[in-house]
């Protein structure tokens, strides 16, 4: 199977917002959407999506984890960028009728359908750079993915960066192409200089996400997060670790840290990032200020985040029961 995000089943679902109102949303062949080179999107980032999956399961039914989650934050987004607000129910049709449309093309457990919901605002009008975005197309693509780790999996190596931001105090809980574009700067200086992964952000030591997962550290029996308040992404594989964990005994701790409170705890610490495309990605290293500190002092996997993901992936895989009633069935 090609790479994650290269791959596309063959149908998408489509809404349009114009002259006030959506349109219903239609089902059609994948195909290259047609934008006028003044479309708003292209000049002010009128644009967010969301990221979610569905599985089939062992009996072949098809299952989506917590997509009422992803609808919630999307229009949020939307509202954040001024674009046309789609009602709960049109995504929520976006996002069924695209998966149904693709059943067949749905692969076997471990492999999953990759969900991208996207909203752009489509208005044909360079003037517009200080209003939103007056129409907007919502599309559902999706793509089918395997084994996030089938190579195995290696721990990562996180460049603490204390002086850019991804984002800024109140957008980063935004899902935007943006910040994104924010990021990639010092993600990829951090590539180059120090053959690094990812970056954590830690804009005046405030430790805070990377450029597009959740960070999440396990110290003893205690997972330390920082909290939502509007700088990092409200992330829903984070939402579900720490309600897993909860439940399993951990002490959840979601504050405000520092970078020199991290590198104290790290000799004794688990550390992960988390995020809907590979659920749990293990930390084994973090470079600061040129020098690198080993996570719980050898830098191997972390034996607590495995089974955290492995307890959260049983559940989005129907191979255990789902007390949340996160899944639901096609
Ligand atoms: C999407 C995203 C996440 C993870 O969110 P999930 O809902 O867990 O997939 C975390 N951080 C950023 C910046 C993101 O864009």
């Amino acid at each position: 199977m090609p790479e994650f995000g290269q791959a596309f089943t063959t149908k998408m679902s489509v809404a349009h917002f114009k002259d006030e109102q959506w349109s219903e949303v239609q089902v059609q062949p994948l195909a290259p959407l047609n934008l006028h080179p003044a479309t708003h999107v292209l000049h002010y980032s009128s644009t967010c999506f969301e990221g979610l999956k569905a599985y089939r399961w062992e009996d072949g039914s098809i299952h989506l984890f917590r997509y009422a989650e992803n609808i919630k934050r999307l229009r949020n987004s939307a509202r954040s960028l001024c674009l046309p607000v789609p009602s709960y129910e049109l995504v929520e049709c976006a996002i069924i009728d695209a998966v149904k449309s693709v059943v067949d093309e749905i692969p076997n457990l471990p492999g999953a359908l990759y969900i991208r919901p996207t909203l752009i605002g489509s208005e044909l009008n360079i003037g517009a750079a200080g209003r939103g975005s007056t129409e907007a197309i919502l599309y559902v693509i999706t793509s089918p993915v395997g084994d996030y780790f089938s190579g195995g999996i290696r721990p990562l190596k996180l460049l603490i960066d204390d002086e850019n931001m991804r984002s800024t105090p109140k957008f980063g809980q935004v899902k935007t192409g943006g910040n994104y574009a924010a990021s990639l700067e010092s993600v990829t200086q951090a590539r180059a200089e120090f053959n690094a992964d990812q970056v954590l952000f830690c804009p005046d030591g405030q430790v805070q996400e990377t450029g597009a997962a959740n960070f999440i550290m396990i110290k003893n029996k205690t997972i330390i997060t920082k909290s939502l308040d509007g700088s990092i992404l409200p992330g829903i594989t984070r939402d579900s670790l720490l309600k897993l964990a909860a439940s399993s005994g951990y002490e959840i701790e979601e504050l405000n840290y520092t970078v020199t409170e991290l590198l104290s705890w790290l000799p004794e610490s688990e550390a992960f990032m988390s995020g809907t495309a590979a659920v749990v990605s293990p930390v084994g290293s973090m470079i600061h200020e040129g020098i690198e500190y080993l996570v719980g002092g050898n830098g191997d996997v972390g034996e607590q985040t495995m089974q955290l993901r492995s307890a959260l992936t049983a559940i989005q895989t129907g191979k255990t029961t789902d007390q949340w009633a996160w899944t639901s069935r096609l």
